[in-house]
């Protein structure tokens, strides 16, 4: 079996420092993070940025900031900028693509938050893709819905992304696609129909974050995803320490599989991506 790429996701779009203080805001804490996440065997950064009083960015040079630290003290990680929409102005989501990060996000049709309705319009989703495109940028697919893989499909039979996308799943989201293992087996036979050659990982939500990883191993993901994004707890009673506290976890999960965590360098032949030697 392939190894398998360790994605940490250190700063997500919705304040969290007062509920867990390891959550990294500012671009020094954000390097400093990665740079621990790294160490511990992350290959892929998946970014938020954040103003000082923790309030989502679009800030270049907020971006331009973590990318050139990450670069600097992380080499060969894989950078990926967030193009998510909690908080943004949907003009400023692809504001910082110019920068040219290995990867973005990119989610392919709307759906419902807890408390807001994420919105990516055709029209948003096609110019995201579009820059993308242009700028040489990989996109990692989002699927908060079964839908969004034929939003994928779409922008594929567009020419806007190529036959090969890296997919994720996102579950346990709170009015969106509930965690159970048996969805995931449904949106993977879609994906196998619909883009058989898409590589692909899946990203628990909260207290869903090992369950979800287990599942996404069993069957043979190409990646799984942590974080301090998605998950601010090792149990009810224990916040986690730090990102690499999780990314820990994420190779114990791995390794409990027979699987290897994969290099930066492994990393980046798994998704389609430059050597960066
Ligand atoms: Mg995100």
């Amino acid at each position: 079996m392939n190894p398998v790429v360790i994605a940490v996701a250190i700063t997500g779009s919705v304040p969290r420092k007062k509920d867990n203080p390891a959550v990294p805001v500012t671009p020094a804490e954000q390097i400093e993070s990665t740079h621990e996440a790294f160490e511990a065997g992350a290959s892929l950064v998946h970014i938020h940025v954040r103003n000082d009083d923790e309030s989502p960015s679009s800030d270049p040079e907020r971006f331009a900031a973590v990318q050139e630290g990450v670069e600097k003290h992380c080499p060969g990680m894989i950078v990926q900028f967030s193009t998510g929409g909690r908080g943004r102005d949907p003009s400023a989501r692809g504001s910082a693509l110019s920068l040219k990060p290995d990867m973005a996000s990119l989610s392919t049709g709307s759906v419902n938050f807890p408390t807001i309705v994420y919105e990516n319009h055709t029209t948003l989703v096609t110019d995201l893709a579009t820059k993308m495109r242009e700028f040489g940028i990989r996109p990692e697919i989002e699927i908060f819905d079964l839908s969004h893989l034929h939003g994928a499909k779409r922008l594929v039979e567009a020419g806007l992304i190529d036959e090969r996308p890296h997919v994720q799943f996102v579950m346990g989201v709170q009015n969106a696609l509930p965690a159970e293992e048996h969805l995931l087996d449904l949106l993977l036979g879609e994906l196998r129909r619909v883009l058989p050659k898409a590589t692909w990982t899946a990203a628990g939500i909260g207290r869903n974050q090992a369950p979800v990883m287990e599942w996404a191993l069993k069957r043979g993901a190409d990646a799984v995803r942590t974080g301090l994004e998605d998950n601010i707890r090792i149990s009810k009673d224990r916040l986690a320490k730090s990102n690499a506290e999780l990314v820990s976890l994420a190779v114990q999960a791995v390794e409990r599989h027979g699987r290897r965590v994969a290099t930066p360098t492994e990393a980046r032949t798994a998704l389609g991506l430059q050597s960066r030697a």
